[in-house]
């Protein structure tokens, strides 16, 4: 699928209820329970380069340009 949210197409079918079902059923990604794939970054929907610690869900492409924002401090 080329779209970055599958939500997004969703969006499109709103007026026809019909459709959105048959969409919904073979169309929704699978629920992860293991892989890269379980774990996304919460600002961009990234998944490679997942920073979990301290509870951030952050890529690290994010982390750098948020990390003065929410407090991490540059000692090097
Ligand atoms: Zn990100």
């Amino acid at each position: 699928m080329t779209a970055s949210n599958w939500k997004k197409i969703l969006r499109q079918l709103k007026s026809k209820p019909e459709k959105a079902d048959k969409f919904i059923k073979h169309n929704k990604p699978k629920e992860r329970k293991t892989g890269i794939a379980k774990k996304k970054c919460e600002r961009c929907g990234r998944f490679g380069a997942h920073i979990g610690s301290y509870g951030l869900n952050l890529c690290r492409q994010c982390f750098r340009e948020i990390a003065e924002e929410i407090g991490f401090k540059k000692y090097s």
